[in-house]
């Protein structure tokens, strides 16, 4: 069996490393001249090891197992110096709970306590910060560099500046894949997982999945006091910040709604949203001056959770994408989903690509 995955991002890579592992060879093409030259190489970095919903938290945990096993130890992908999120306390409680819940370690800091462990909140709304020990910031070089060795090393052809530009599928289900400047491969199972561009494949594939591109902007400030002993994520005003290259980190958390080609320049009303937002959080960091910005792509299926597995209505084509706002939270442990699912296994149906099946329900008779 010959698997061809597009996209050589966190979900490309992670699906080539779970089919390789369990012995299929796998060829992965990716446009740019390296992988990780998308989202996976653009984004915070931030580990959120409390997400939404429970079955996020629990990819969450499992991407973490899966990448101490990559990488040897949890601090070769991760500085964990915490995660505070901040805002009503209401949202604080229920986090608490959750936190509990997924056995996560967490912590209610109230007044001093906080602006002692945060100086950056002093003078800001907020009363209480909940912090969570698990979370931190991501190495994604050494994420990057573990995933693409480890794919080689077990036989996995990683094939840059190969661009897919066409997609052909014949009876029996085997696909014949154009690349630009290169010749034909074939393939006996197909993976999406081009980031922005998935959709737009799976439509060359004959597919009618949907997913929706948002840009999302990040901005290094060069504030006077840039010490950030914590991530801080601010839930009720949605903005985040921490400490990088003797800088600080933020984004306004702006969804711009546009198209997987979209570039990554950075608009003045997203930089003014992240001032607006900032000055009621951590008052002092929102005089700060912008040193760099720039702007990443994220991409969302309709319900806004990650689409894994077979396609509803394509043989052989399947999906690793749509992986929205904590891929690098969770990539890794979709992408190993995505590969036991082309080996036939089931994948939990919140997750399912077959969930957004466009044939009408058969009736059953009673
Ligand atoms: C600004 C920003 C901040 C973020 N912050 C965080 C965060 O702090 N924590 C977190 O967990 N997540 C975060 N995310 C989300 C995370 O970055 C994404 O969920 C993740 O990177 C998606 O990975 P991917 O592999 O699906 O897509 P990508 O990394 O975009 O990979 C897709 C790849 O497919 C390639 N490709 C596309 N079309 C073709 C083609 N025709 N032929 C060949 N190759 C093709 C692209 O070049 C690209 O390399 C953030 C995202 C953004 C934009």
């Amino acid at each position: 069996m010959h698997v061809v995955i597009v996209g050589a991002g966190i979900a490309g890579l992670s699906t080539a490393l779970g089919l390789a592992r369990r012995g299929v060879r796998v060829s992965v093409l990716e446009r740019r001249e390296t992988p990780f030259g998308g989202a996976s190489g653009l984004n915070a970095a931030i580990f959120r090891p409390l997400e939404a919903q429970k079955m996020m938290t629990a990819l969450a945990r499992r991407n973490g197992e899966l990448l101490d096993e990559l990488l040897g130890h949890r601090t070769a992908w991760l500085d964990a110096r915490g995660l505070v999120f901040t805002g009503e306390t209401r949202t604080l409680r229920a986090l608490e709970v959750e936190a509990a819940r997924a056995g996560l370690r967490s912590r209610s800091w109230r007044g001093a306590e906080l602006t002692a462990h945060l100086p950056a909140l002093t003078g800001g709304r907020w009363p209480e910060g909940l912090w969570l020990a698990a979370g931190g910031v991501i190495d994604l070089h050494r994420v990057a560099r573990a995933l693409e060795q480890e794919c080689r090393r077990l036989g996995v052809e990683v094939a840059c500046t190969s661009e897919v530009t066409g997609l052909a599928s014949w009876r029996g289900g085997r696909w014949a894949i154009s690349t630009k400047g290169a010749p034909e491969r074939l393939a006996d199972a197909l993976v999406l997982a081009a980031g922005a561009h998935s959709a737009r494949l799976g439509e060359l594939a004959g597919s009618s999945m949907q997913l929706r591109v948002f840009k999302r902007t990040l901005a290094l400030l060069q504030p006077d006091d840039a010490s950030l002993a914590h991530v801080v994520w601010d839930v009720t005003t949605e903005t985040y910040f921490r400490a990088e290259s003797g800088g600080v980190l933020a984004s306004p958390c702006d969804e711009d709604p546009c198209g997987p080609d979209a570039t990554a320049s950075v608009t003045q009303d997203a930089l003014a949203t992240l001032g607006q937002k900032l000055k009621p959080v951590a008052p002092e960091l929102a005089k700060s001056t912008v040193r760099r910005a720039w702007a990443g792509l994220r991409t969302f299926s309709n319900d806004e959770l990650p689409v894994i597995g077979l396609d509803p209505d394509v043989p052989s084509l399947f999906w690793c994408a749509g992986l929205a706002g904590a891929g690098m939270t969770t990539g890794v442990a979709l992408g190993d989903l995505a590969a036991t699912a082309v080996l036939g296994a089931r994948v939990p149906p919140s997750l399912a690509a077959r969930r957004f099946s466009t044939a009408p329900r058969r009736r059953v008779r009673p």
